[in-house]
């Protein structure tokens, strides 16, 4: 019996798959999306054991296992730890945003960690590692981080 696929070359399809999903952001992604959208307000969780304050807001250090159940309000202030560029466009680069597109990791003034979101009004070659930061809040917020629309220099 002779092989019926003989002699045909095997092909590779690019294509995306788009998968709608929803997850249950829990009470402490809740409270600091509610409050960024309600009221422009920036809130870390502080733990009462080693005194670190987490932005994103976590529920339980990851150090000292505490349970972190103080919110400490921030500055919409920071410095930028360090950034990156993309020149080009895809996937995780939102429609609404140019191309070149900053990414820094930002510490906000109060907190111990940093937050990664948009550097805006800026070009890329005049981000420096250390300049100060201000947060930019989004004329219609919808409860997500994108409620910041950006971070720009602070003049
Ligand atoms: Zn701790």
């Amino acid at each position: 019996m002779s092989d019926p696929f003989k002699g045909i070359e095997p092909m590779v399809y690019q294509s995306k798959i788009n998968v709608p999903y929803s997850w249950w952001a829990g009470d402490t992604a809740s409270k600091f999306y509610i409050t960024l959208r309600d009221e422009k307000i920036i809130l870390g969780t502080k733990c009462e054991t080693c005194n670190k304050v987490f932005l994103p807001p976590r529920k339980v250090c990851p150090s000292c296992f505490t349970e972190n159940r103080e919110w400490v309000t921030l500055a919409d202030e920071g410095t930028v730890l360090s950034f990156t560029v993309a020149r080009r466009r895809f996937a995780a680069i939102p429609n609404n945003k140019k191309v070149p597109v900053i990414w820094g990791l930002i510490k906000l003034d109060g907190a111990d960690t940093a937050m990664l979101h948009y550097l805006d009004e800026i070009k890329p070659e005049n981000v420096t590692i250390g300049m100060r930061v201000k947060a930019v809040f989004s004329e219609v917020r919808q409860g997500t981080i994108r409620d910041i629309s950006h971070f720009k220099p602070v003049q």
